[in-house]
Formats: structure tokens, sequence, C-alpha cells
């Protein structure tokens, strides 16, 4: 297994089990459960959703797949900036705690940030770590000038992740947000690790998992994980892709890998805005 430090000093998997689209109706909903199971079963012991995803379904559908093993899991929601107020961040985890069947989130996030003071929705976190409802809260699609603001409300360093779009393909953070992240021992959340399936058929990335034994897919995975302080959240609904994705955790990139990824997918050159989708 690979870990994360988070500040607090608890250790998290680095590779976890994303579930957006997921639950939402489609008639293989028992093989999306056994993806998430097979996950857990192969150490992906994080789960990330969202209220937002599928209004609610994917968090029941989460709940299906963790019952009986809500122990073993590391379990992320997150709340929709429009919930964000003081009353509202309290309603909304409820929901979800009742959506997820459990009676804690490992990591509560704010989903974006939209118009509510970010001070108001910090001392709801805070609320909700005090009752136990949640273990740590953090945020997502924050830039750097977001994190600056977020630290200086009271408590705002508590904050614990930032969960952004990162990838081989886009690798904007590198600049500005990530060494910003780690000085401050936030984690980084890389969503959309295979840039949701546009690198899973990369000819250079294929090139670099045959010499391994292995697909790009889980090439790009492994990039990530050596990433310090970065957790990376794939989502497959096939217990076959989630198998292949958890072979990241067995591959290490050598120098010269490292060295061809650069050339394929070549660092920032200086600041850019936060990409998200
Ligand atoms: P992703 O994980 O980069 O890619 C998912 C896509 O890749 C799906 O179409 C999946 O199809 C396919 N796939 C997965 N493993 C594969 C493999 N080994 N070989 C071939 N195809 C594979 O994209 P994502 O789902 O957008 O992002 C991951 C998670 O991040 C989300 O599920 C969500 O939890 C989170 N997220 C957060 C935000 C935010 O704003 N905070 C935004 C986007 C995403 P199958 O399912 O059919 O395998």
């Amino acid at each position: 297994m690979r870990w994360v430090e988070l500040l607090t000093g608890e250790e998290v998997p680095a590779l976890g089990l994303g579930t957006w689209k997921m639950g939402v109706g489609e008639p293989d909903e028992a093989g999306q459960i056994d993806a998430l199971r097979t996950g857990l079963d192969l150490g992906l012991k994080l789960i990330d959703t969202a209220e937002m995803y599928g209004d609610g379904r994917s968090e029941a559908l989460v709940g299906q797949a963790i019952a009986g093993r809500r122990d073993e899991v590391f379990l992320v929601s997150k709340v929709l900036p429009s919930n964000a107020s003081a009353k509202g961040v309290i309603a909304a985890c409820e929901r979800s705690l009742g959506q997820l069947r459990t009676d804690r989130l490992d990591l509560y996030l704010l989903h974006w940030r939209g118009h509510t003071p970010l001070a108001e929705t910090v001392e709801a976190f805070e609320t909700l770590k005090r009752d136990g409802k949640i273990r740590h809260w953090g945020v997502s699609n924050f830039d750097p000038s977001d994190m600056e603001e977020l630290a200086a409300v009271p408590h705002g360093k508590a904050c614990v992740a930032n969960q952004v779009l990162y990838n081989l393909g886009d690798r904007g953070i590198e600049w500005d947000l990530m060494p910003q992240s780690q000085e401050a021992k936030i984690a980084i959340m890389a969503y959309c690790p295979l840039g949701e399936g546009n690198l899973v058929n990369h000819p250079g990335l294929a090139e670099i998992g045959r010499r391994h034994g292995v697909s790009g897919a889980t090439v790009a995975l492994a990039w990530l994980l050596q990433k310090p302080g970065v957790i990376a959240i794939p989502k497959s609904r096939s217990a076959a892709r989630v198998r292949e994705n958890a072979a990241a955790l067995d591959l290490g990139l050598g120098a010269e890998d490292l060295a061809a990824l650069d050339h394929l997918f070549p660092p920032p050159r200086g600041p850019s805005s936060l990409a998200m989708v």
C-alpha cells in the first residue's frame, strides 16, 4: 500500500475509488457495487463521493457497497456550494450520512467555492467535527488564492485536503498549488486521474506500460502515486478495470519512464488558472 500522511498525522490510502456517474440507474448497479468491493479487497480503501452525484444516488450505492465494512473505509463526501451556509452544511451532512447509511464521514469537502463566506462554512465543518459527524474537512477546486483566503479565516488552517483536477494531461497545479499545498501539508486529491478516460488509450502510455507488462491506465496512476502528498481517485464501474488500476500500487516507474512521461506530457512553464471539470 501507499499512504499519504494528513496534517493530523493520520495516514490515508494514496489510491482510492471515485464514484461520479455511479448509481444513477444504469442496469449494472450490482456490477458497480462489485467494482467498489473489489477495490476495497485490493486495498483501495478510500471512497470519494458527493451529494451532487446522481442527487444522492451515488452515495446510496456507496452505502450498499460498504455495508458491513464501514470501519475499513476512509469515506469522503462533498457539500454543494448552494448548501454551504451554517445550517445548510449541517442539513446536507445529515442527508449524506443517511444515503451512505453511516454515522460519520472521514472527510467532508466543500465541492467548489460559492457565495457563502468561507468563515461560515468552516465554522459549520468545525461544529460537525465536534459533534462526531465528520472527522476531517477540506475543500475542492480551490486555487492558490482561495487557499490563502481559507488559511486566514478562524480554523481555516484545519483544512486537510484540496481535491482538484490533476493528471498527466493537466499538470498546471505543479507550478503553484502543489508546492503551496506540500508546504502547508494539505493533501492534493487528484480527480479525473485518468483524464475522464481520455488517457487510457494514449499510445505513449501504452508503450511505457508494455515495458512493465501493465496498461497505460496503470502507468498514468503510478505516475500520480509517486508524487508526495497526492491521493488519486480513479473511477471505474468494472471490477476488472479496478484491478488494472490497483496494479499501479505495485508499479515503480524509473527515471527513464519519468523522463519519457515529461516529454510526452510536459510540466507547466508558468502559472495558469486552475483547470476544473
Ligand atoms: P477518471 O477516473 O479520470 O476516469 C473515469 C473513466 O475512465 C470512466 O469512463 C471509466 O470507465 C474509465 N476507466 C477507469 N479505469 C479504466 C481502465 N483501467 N481502463 C480503461 N478505462 C478506465 O474520471 P472521473 O470519474 O471524472 O474522476 C474520478 C473521480 O474524481 C470521480 O469519480 C469523482 O469521485 C471525483 N471527481 C471530483 C470532481 C470535483 O469537482 N471534486 C470532479 C470530477 C471528478 P468505466 O467506469 O466504464 O471503467
